[in-house]
């Protein structure tokens, strides 16, 4: 114990002025690559020089695939209520109100209707920058109210996943919608209608355990760390040294968990073309069956 206390300070550094502007470079963590910010708008995002796919906001992700850079959002101001008035280091209304500003979203999940090539879809894209674009309530909510209209509008049904996993902040209500989509998931199925399951950097925990493994197709980014438990964990657990590259798009496509790893400058294309080719079998276009119809079709069809 200190007989005087002096109140410690630290130095104030006098701000500086960068006379560079912030944000108009920027680095590629793979190949350590210099990009001017603009030339990576045009590239989607993604390194001119090693192709390392920088992480795309959700409504990044929405203009890359929609025609014309259109579409109409559905369910924008769904938000949770904290069911569990939870806190740990600060509480969960808070971090909620935090990143509600710091991205202009209501939760970490956007659910657009536009064209893919002229092929009306329904899209859903997750934030990361939004709590870790983990999935709560209002996730599960969202993309089953997207598999509803996909449903009653005969569309098919995109999620581009990019998320930590389920939410803990809502306990165990963050861990029932992995079947609560599932179940939807599931209808959609029975429908005949197309669902197709984009895994970007990072899809991990509850989302890849549900969801995000369930499509017709499951396409991956290049190099998109996709698993359940972190690498870390698992090596703890089994006590051996996991592979070069394990987790990782390419080995997983090469372990027969995923279908395709797609550049994300040919995504749109090879998602319309699925499209396309899964809708050949489908109910033809102009003939859209009514919202009834399809429910009673998906709750009298055959359980698998
Ligand atoms: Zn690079």
């Amino acid at each position: 114990m200190a007989w005087f206390k002096k109140a410690r300070k630290p130095i104030a550094a006098p701000e500086k002025a960068s006379r560079v502007p912030e944000g108009l470079w920027i680095k590629c963590p793979d190949c350590a690559a210099i990009i001017y910010t603009r030339d990576l708008v045009k590239t989607l995002s993604v390194c001119p020089k090693c192709s390392h796919h920088f992480r795309l906001t959700a409504r990044e992700r929405l203009l890359s695939l929609f025609d014309g850079e259109h579409w109409v959002e559905h369910d924008t101001d769904l938000r949770s209520n904290d069911p569990l008035r939870f806190t740990d280091t600060k509480p969960y209304r808070d971090r909620l109100a935090a990143s509600q500003k710091a991205t202009g979203l209501a939760d970490a999940i956007l659910v657009g209707v536009g064209r893919i090539e002229g092929l009306e879809t329904v899209v859903a894209a997750m934030e990361y920058a939004f709590i870790g674009g983990s999935m709560g309530i209002v996730m599960g909510e969202k993309i089953v109210r997207a598999v509803e209209t996909a449903l009653s509008r005969r569309l098919p049904l995109i999620i581009v996943s990019c998320s930590g996993g389920a939410r803990m902040m809502e306990g165990a209500l963050s861990l029932m919608q992995m079947a609560k989509i599932s179940a939807g998931l599931a209808r959609l199925d029975r429908a005949r209608l197309p669902y197709l399951s984009v895994l970007t950097d990072p899809t991990t925990g509850g989302v890849t355990a549900s969801f995000a493994m369930l499509g017709d197709l499951n396409i991956a980014e290049p190099k998109a760390l996709i698993g359940f438990a972190g690498p870390r964990v698992i090596e703890q657990t089994i006590r051996q040294k996991l592979p070069e590259g394990f987790q990782r798009s390419e080995f997983l496509v090469e372990h027969g968990m995923l279908d395709l790893v797609v550049d994300r400058r040919d995504m749109k294309a090879t998602i319309a073309r699925a499209l396309r080719f899964m809708r050949a079998e489908a109910v033809p276009t102009g003939e859209a069956v009514p919202a009834s119809e399809a429910m009673a079709a998906a709750a009298s069809g055959p359980s698998r």
